[in-house]
């Protein structure tokens, strides 16, 4: 049986899985996924809103998504997330940390993720899957936020480190399977986003609402540098600093390059007149 605890600080939590709103934990306890004897509720122990440029990982998509504070990407990104509900019980902090949408690994298929040999995507059913860093593990990054965070050249504050957004996420390999750097038990507790003189976020999806991102593409300018992030393209959010000829598309994801150049040629023409 699983319990609920509710530590009184984050010097208290020993072990069990971290709940924040639970929009991705709940459903992954109920598919058997996740197995645990403790979920521990951090909510009360995040901080929470925006105050300047900095953003608890306890803020919702949906106070996000509200904020004039924010920048345009980041807000439009977490408007164009999930739905309404989701979005009002979903943090940014658990949005960054939840896990693939590949239906093989939601239906526990022993896949490479999965500590397996194989990835069955890139044999068998892949059209919702990545473009790029797909080798071992063909999926996609669901998070649209994600993205625009690495366009905006967002950083991170754990209850152990500070770190570029980028240096989040790590492409698997044969030691390692995860697509996370952070430690058990690590706390994800604010995130700084520089303001931007311009940003965008569009999404192409296979609905016009509640649907993740077949592609999402962030674009930011900041004084010289201009940033374009994708979302629904690699395994983690994916920062285009080649062209997307260097694109490594299975038979079933080429339509997704296609729809990307399309996406990130009216994003940069969007932030260079914004
Ligand atoms: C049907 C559906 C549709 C969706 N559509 C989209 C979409 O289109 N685009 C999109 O971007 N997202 C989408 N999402 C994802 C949704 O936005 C996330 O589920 C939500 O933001 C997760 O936040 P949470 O607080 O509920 O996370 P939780 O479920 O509480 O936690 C998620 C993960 O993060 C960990 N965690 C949470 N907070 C912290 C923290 N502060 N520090 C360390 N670890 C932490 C948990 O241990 C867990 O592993 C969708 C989800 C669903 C269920
Ligand atoms: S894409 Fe990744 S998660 Fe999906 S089957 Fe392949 S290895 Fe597993």
């Amino acid at each position: 049986m699983t319990s609920l605890v509710q530590p009184a600080s984050l010097d208290e939590i020993r072990g069990g899985v971290l709940i924040a709103g639970g929009t991705e934990v709940v459903p992954q306890l109920a598919d058997g996924l996740l197995e645990t004897e403790a979920l521990v509720d951090i909510t009360g122990l995040l901080p929470r809103g925006i105050v300047g440029t900095t953003i608890g990982a306890g803020t919702t998509l949906a106070e996000l998504e509200s904020s004039s504070e924010v920048p345009e990407a980041l807000r439009e990104a977490c408007r164009l997330a999930a739905s309404p509900q989701l979005r009002a019980m979903g943090t940014i902090g658990g949005n960054l940390l939840q896990s693939t949408r590949c239906w093989y690994w939601r239906l526990r298929y022993p896949c490479f993720l999965h500590g397996g040999d194989e990835c069955h995507a890139r044999t068998g059913e892949h059209r919702e899957h990545a473009f790029f860093g797909n080798g071992l593990c063909a999926s996609a990054h669901p998070s649209d936020p994600a993205a625009a965070l690495l366009a905006l050249g967002a950083t991170l504050r754990t209850d152990r480190r500070e770190l570029p957004l980028a240096e989040l996420y790590r492409l698997p390999d044969e030691e390692d399977r995860r697509l996370t750097t952070l430690e058990a038990g690590e706390v994800l507790l604010e995130l700084d986003v520089p303001a931007p003189d311009a940003s965008v976020y569009l999404k192409a999806m296979d609905r016009k609402r509640f649907s993740f991102p077949l592609v999402g593409v962030a674009a930011a300018r900041a004084g010289e540098v201009t940033r374009v992030a994708l979302a629904g393209a690699a395994p983690v959010p994916w920062l285009l600093e080649g062209g997307l000829d260097e694109a490594t598309p299975l038979p079933g994801t080429a339509y997704k390059v296609e729809v990307a150049e399309a996406l990130v040629s009216r994003a940069l023409a969007t932030i260079a007149s914004g």
